[in-house]
């Protein structure tokens, strides 16, 4: 079916293939064709396709109830509330359930407003944090939102890591901090732990929060759930979406326990936020992240970093988020890999990402490298 569908708005520039079938780090197209699957839905089914626990525990829901609105409680949705808030640490944190990482932005840009009464929000350029109105608002990207003006007022952008500007920026017009602990659509760039530090230091003295948009990084894609634990500074508010449920739709927004109060009933809300089958299958995805887990994050994230570098390639990342510079426009690159039945992403003008599977084993990782050191040398 590669044919140019003018049933589809144009909003993406989609690559000449239709996928029929995924099995672990494979994909099948509707040819029989096999890819390697290094972009998992741009950074999303961490425990590959058709995880068997995953996929169990969203059948068993869905034969048993799909949806009944927040108007009631429900199984999944406290179950995965519980063990986000024990991932998240003494003394944990509460959850809103949502449907994309932009919503779980937006309900953070919300909650900020309410929690401290002030609108002034401080981001970072070159950040990715959503495509509605007010994530869009918060990224650090002109092109991005040029033709969107005008955004919400309010919104400074400091250069990431640069400290002083981050101090300066945070006035007590300020109630929201808000950046993403690694860069994932910005190049794969990760924020020093100094600059973190900095940030929750400066908003809190200033009495804004300090929120980590982890929709790309969470869920184990650094190697550990959250980010924020290897840079030892944690948040007031976390967002979470892409890897939570291997693939079906679902955002949240934390909210420490320590960080002041903000939503009430009545203040925000999603008719399909906390619906039953991705809560299924995200509880499903945060039991199987175990230790074991998260050491072959480590390990194969290494090991794609060092392959890369031995290619020549300057190589940023943490875990499975991996980018590399490759000197020429990242799209050529990716398309080329594509041709060779290689998946990957570009993360800015002239970085290709790998984003595997937190599954994908060391055989995998030799074969990708193989393909893009074919590409590199064509
Ligand atoms: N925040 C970050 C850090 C992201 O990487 C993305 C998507 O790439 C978003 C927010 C927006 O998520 P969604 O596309 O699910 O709305």
């Amino acid at each position: 079916m590669n044919v140019a569908l003018d049933t589809i708005l144009p909003t993406y520039a989609r690559a000449p293939v239709t996928f029929v079938e995924g099995d672990g780090c494979w994909l099948v197209d509707d040819n029989g064709e096999r890819y390697l699957d290094f972009a998992t839905g741009i950074a999303v089914v961490g425990l590959g396709h058709r995880h068997p626990d995953a996929v169990a525990a969203a059948h068993e829901q869905l034969d048993r109830l799909w949806h009944v609105s927040n108007l009631y409680w429900t199984v999944p949705m406290v179950e995965l509330s519980r063990k986000l808030s024990e991932r998240f640490g003494d003394p944990g944190c509460q959850a809103f359930f949502c449907n994309s990482g932009s919503e779980a932005v937006e309900a953070a840009i919300k909650y900020a407003r309410k929690a401290t009464g002030r609108h002034g929000i401080v981001a970072v350029d070159g950040s990715f944090h959503g495509r509605t109105m007010g994530s869009l608002s918060i990224t650090g990207q002109p092109p991005k939102q040029d033709p969107f003006r005008p955004l919400l007022p309010g919104v400074t952008f400091v250069p990431l890591n640069d400290v002083d500007a981050l101090r300066a920026a945070v006035s007590d017009e300020v109630g929201l901090v808000v950046f993403e602990p690694l860069l994932g659509e910005g190049g794969v760039r990760p924020a020093s732990a100094e600059f973190v530090a900095a940030a929750r230091d400066a908003a809190h003295e200033a009495g804004a929060l300090l929120c980590l948009d982890e929709v790309q990084t969470g869920v184990g894609r650094t190697g550990s759930f959250f980010a924020w634990e290897q840079l030892e500074v944690a948040p007031d508010l976390v967002t979470l979406a892409k890897g939570l449920a291997n693939g079906l739709p679902i955002g949240a927004l934390l909210v420490s326990n320590a960080a002041p109060r903000g939503l009430e009933p009545g203040d925000h809300a999603s008719t399909f936020g906390g619906n039953l089958v991705s809560c299924a299958a995200a509880n499903a995805v945060v039991d199987a992240l175990d230790e074991e887990l998260l050491a072959n994050v480590h390990e194969r994230g290494a090991q794609l970093q060092a392959g890369l570098a031995a290619l020549g390639l300057s190589v940023r990342g943490q875990g499975l988020l991996v980018g590399a510079d490759v000197g020429r426009p990242a799209g050529e690159v990716v398309a080329a890999l594509f041709e060779r039945r290689l998946l990957t992403t570009s993360a800015g003008p002239e970085t290709v990402r790998f984003s595997p599977s937190l599954t994908v084993s060391a055989e995998l990782v030799e074969q990708a490298l193989a393909t893009v050191q074919e590409v590199l040398a064509a």
